[in-house]
């Protein structure tokens, strides 16, 4: 199976294709996918990553698989949620997003959040399949670690007993939300005899 993957965050893309690849499923390289500007207005990541997959299905001519994630915060109501690319502001970098997380949980002792992903694959006959996944962990009070991106200098992950950003690639494929949603994924294409 051939399929575009609908983001043009390359360091979601990279975690997308590693674990991808290794089951057999073609990614269509970068400079050869039609790229648009999809408006990300769902109020959950399920129904934003449903948006970006049927809108690259259609200006791609072929499959196409989005990914929807963020992180929500317990004490915050379950923000930054579907605003996380964007909580400290529309052209945020993931420095400004960790530094408005910090500030909005000053002071606070309740550190408990998880991040979720939603899955959308769209195939070009309009079949569909979807898939989360979610990991729990705590907010920590200073950002560590080099890989990874988006709040993972700040995301203690009890099952590894670290930030996500001291995590090699691996490790972090193997609890994290995005990986836990690609391997449901990967079953339910398996039952479905497409891979
Ligand atoms: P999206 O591209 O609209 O789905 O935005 C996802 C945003 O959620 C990213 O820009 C990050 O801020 C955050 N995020 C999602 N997944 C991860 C992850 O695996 N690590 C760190 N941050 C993440």
């Amino acid at each position: 199976m051939k399929l575009v993957v609908a983001s043009n965050n390359a360091k979601k893309r990279k975690e997308i294709a590693a674990i991808l690849g290794s089951l057999g499923i073609e990614i269509v390289p970068v400079e050869q996918t039609v790229f648009i500007e999809v408006e990300e207005n769902a109020d959950s990541f399920a129904g934003n990553a449903r948006k970006k997959a049927e809108a690259f299905a259609a200006a791609n001519g072929c499959a196409a698989l989005a990914d929807d994630s963020g992180l929500c915060v317990d004490v915050l109501g379950g923000a930054p949620g579907v605003y996380s690319s964007r909580f400290a502001g529309g052209n945020a970098s993931d420095t400004d997003n960790n530094a408005k997380l910090l500030e909005a949980l000053n002071g606070t002792e309740d550190r408990a959040a998880h991040f979720a992903c939603a899955l959308y694959l769209c195939q070009p006959d309009g079949d569909s399949l979807s898939a989360e996944g979610r990991v729990e962990g705590f907010i920590r009070r200073a950002p560590s670690g080099e890989s990874g991106f988006g709040y993972d200098p700040l995301f203690f992950c009890p099952e590894l007993g670290k930030v996500f950003a001291e995590a090699s690639a691996e490790e972090k494929a193997s609890v994290s939300h995005r990986g836990r949603a690609l391997r449901i994924m990967a079953e339910r294409l398996k039952a479905d005899a497409i891979i």
